[in-house]
């Protein structure tokens, strides 16, 4: 459980009245700027979230520990991230549960990780597979400032999915990688009878590729392939309508069973 008070160390939004987000790390002794007026951090440490903080100026901002949505959009990047919308659908159609044995590739930034960690919980193991250090690196640095600690269940490879997977008796294997299908065989071998694959991809191209894949390959079933939308709302008085705009598309979520018939 989180301490009601903010520390040293912890990551933290300080959010402005147009919703603009200012992230920041505490650190005792340091200072931060905004609009040429100042904070100390020493101001915030000890303080609870969720409260307004006032700068040299008598400009007021919130501060919240951000969601795990809110983070993953304002950590640093090395690869592009997985957004929470799809995130969201990732979890449930890839049915992540408490003490899933799960295996993902690439780690990227690190952004999906951590969903898959929150999900399968300290029982659960995460395997994740990278070809980039520097992208691994990234994304580990991002998984611990968010959950204080780099978790014990958390297994990093630099190995290249296309190749093998060493790894056997998956529950689940999630892939974020441009050519899925040239995993599948390997996934095949390594996903446990029941156990669910998913590819997330960015073009229908790709979809079609990896679905026929998935049956020639045969010993995979009920394959399905979705895509998810998300419209916001404005509601302020009589005006209370889709916002103007949305993101459009991200990518298309394809699943797999591994069967044994
Ligand atoms: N899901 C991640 C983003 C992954 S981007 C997130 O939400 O943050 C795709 C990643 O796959 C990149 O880091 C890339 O280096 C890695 N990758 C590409 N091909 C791979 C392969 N064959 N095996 C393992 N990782 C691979």
């Amino acid at each position: 459980m989180k301490e009601k008070e903010l520390k040293e160390g912890e990551w933290i939004h300080l959010v402005d009245s147009k919703d603009r987000v200012y992230s920041l790390v505490l650190k005792k002794g340091a200072r931060f700027q905004f609009s040429g007026q100042f904070l100390n951090h020493d101001d915030l440490i000890g303080r609870e979230e969720g409260r307004k903080v006032v700068f040299s100026g008598g400009k007021e901002l919130i501060v919240l520990r951000p969601t795990y949505g809110e983070y993953v959009l304002q950590m640093p990047r090395g690869a592009q991230i997985i957004y929470p919308k799809d995130t969201g659908q990732i979890l449930l159609l890839a049915d992540i549960f408490t003490g899933a044995r799960v295996l993902e590739a690439g780690i990227g930034s690190g952004s999906l990780s951590l969903a898959l960690l929150r999900s399968l919980g300290p029982e659960g193991t995460l395997i994740s597979y990278e070809i980039r250090e520097d992208f691994a690196r990234r994304a580990i640095l991002n998984i611990e400032q968010f959950l204080g600690a780099r978790p014990d269940n958390l297994i990093l490879k630099s190995q290249d999915i296309y190749e093998a997977i060493p790894d056997l008796d998956l529950d689940r294997i999630v892939l974020d990688v441009p050519e899925p299908w040239r995993a599948v065989p390997h996934a095949k071998s390594a996903l446990r009878s029941g156990g669910i694959f998913l590819s997330y991809l960015p073009t229908i191209l790709q979809v079609s590729q990896l679905v026929e894949c998935l049956r020639r390959e045969k010993g995979f079933g009920f394959i399905h392939v979705s895509e998810s939308f998300v419209r916001d709302w404005n509601v302020n008085g009589l005006s209370v309508r889709p916002e103007h705009r949305m993101v459009a598309h991200t990518a298309f979520l394809t699943v797999a069973r591994r069967l044994v018939i």
